[in-house]
């Protein structure tokens, strides 16, 4: 008897063969746009662990030319890279062990944050070998005990940043923190890290520095809370259309989708995929897609994780595989070829990244990030500004100047 049929996609398709990871500009600059008009301050583009698996510097370009004054980015290597490319704008890099590669960040003219005396004396020997100013923002420890320097150490970090700013070694231009719990505005650790950051900014006032660039609020925090906005805001995830706060609608720019390479009609009581932890409760058809949790797909979705296939949401059958991914279509008519969208902005009801992250018991940024380097990308270009989108913006920055 035959148990099961089985439709493969014709190899000769090869287009439709592979899945594909599509980033759309147009999204990332309209949520720039945005997110700009809800500071006073300026922003800076965090385009780290590659733009959120966007392409760091498509998404750096683009933030640039739609409102973002200046890119952040975790190591300098990655910083490095957009240089690279081409980029020219100010860089800030933020974590980096103390025997970093300095000098390649001094000679390439990319600003350091610096949080420990150890750092800074690094940061100062390499900018006396080098024979440039190294461009610093002091970084404080603001309630997450993470990466930035403990109150403890704030008087006499300051103190050696003033003593290597007066030897001429470095020019420190910004104060830095970061808040743990801003996608839940009403948290009091924000308001207990907006405090500190206050008492940080004293202590360095205090031995006579003048950072004129203080930077606390990421994306939920620009989006939700004013008092946390100082003179700039580094915003990453915003950009590339998640909102952590879900106070703003902004734009997912990308979109995942996977062929269906084959099709299965299987009877009721079928198990499925690995440990046959699904089991067809009828006569169904199955579809596989070539995606798997090597690609990102969270494994810790299955059971719950759906995709949308010719319009309709699926849910996805048993345990994602390593590179497969098995979905239950029941009687509709699915054909190999036919184009799963595993995760996109919803407009036409697909899963968004957001869902994702809440059936893998994770959060969007994770998800975004996991997607792996398998995936071929396409990237759709954001739009030109016209002439007068040119000059309004010219014009607006110059009011927020005056401001
Ligand atoms: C990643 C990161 C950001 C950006 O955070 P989003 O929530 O993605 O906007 C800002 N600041 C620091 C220090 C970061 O590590």
């Amino acid at each position: 008897m035959i148990r099961s049929v089985v439709h493969m996609i014709s190899t000769s398709d090869r287009r439709r063969t592979a899945p594909l990871l599509r980033i759309d500009l147009e999204a990332v600059a309209a949520n720039t746009r945005l997110i700009r008009t809800r500071t006073t301050g300026s922003l800076m583009a965090v385009v780290k662990a590659d733009g959120f698996g966007h392409g760091a510097s498509s998404v750096a370009c683009t933030a640039m030319v739609h409102g973002a004054s200046s890119l952040g980015v975790t190591s300098i290597q990655e910083a490095v890279a957009l240089r690279t490319t081409g980029i020219v704008a100010p860089i800030l890099s933020w974590l980096n062990p103390v025997d970093a590669d300095f000098a390649s960040a001094l000679t390439q003219d990319i600003a350091v944050a610096v949080p420990s005396v150890d750092h800074l004396q690094a940061v100062a020997r390499t900018a006396a070998e080098v024979g440039t100013r190294a461009i610093v923002h002091l970084q404080a420890d603001t309630g997450m005990a993470r990466d930035g320097a403990s109150s403890v150490d704030w008087l006499r970090l300051s103190v050696m940043a003033r003593d290597a700013q007066n030897q001429g070694l470095i020019s420190v231009v910004g104060l830095m923190g970061h808040l743990g719990s801003a996608d839940t505005p009403l948290d009091p650790a924000n308001a207990a890290a907006r405090r500190m950051f206050q008492q940080f900014t004293r202590v360095v006032r205090g031995v006579g520095l003048r950072p004129t660039t203080r930077h606390l609020a990421a994306t939920a925090a620009t989006l939700t809370d004013p008092r946390s906005h100082y003179e700039m805001s580094r915003v990453g995830i915003g950009l590339v259309g998640v909102d952590p706060s879900g106070a703003a609608r902004l734009r997912p720019a990308m979109t995942l989708t996977a062929p269906v390479v084959s099709t299965r009609d299987v009877p009721a009581g079928t198990p499925v995929g690995y440990r046959g932890a699904y089991t067809t409760s009828r006569a169904t058809t199955l579809a596989l897609l070539p995606i798997g949790y090597a690609d990102g797909v969270p494994r810790t979705a299955s059971g719950r994780a759906e995709i949308l296939l010719n319009g309709s949401r699926r849910p996805i059958a048993g345990l994602v595989s390593m590179d497969q991914t098995i979905v239950d279509v029941g009687h509709d008519a699915v054909q190999p070829g036919d184009v799963a969208t595993v995760m996109g902005p919803g407009d036409l009801g697909e899963p968004t990244v957001i869902e994702w992250a809440d059936w893998a018991g994770t959060i969007a940024h994770e998800v975004m990030t996991g997607l792996g380097d398998r995936i071929p990308r396409e990237i759709l270009p954001a739009r030109q500004l016209s002439a007068a989108e040119r000059h309004d913006r010219r014009h607006d920055e110059r009011l927020r100047r005056l401001a």
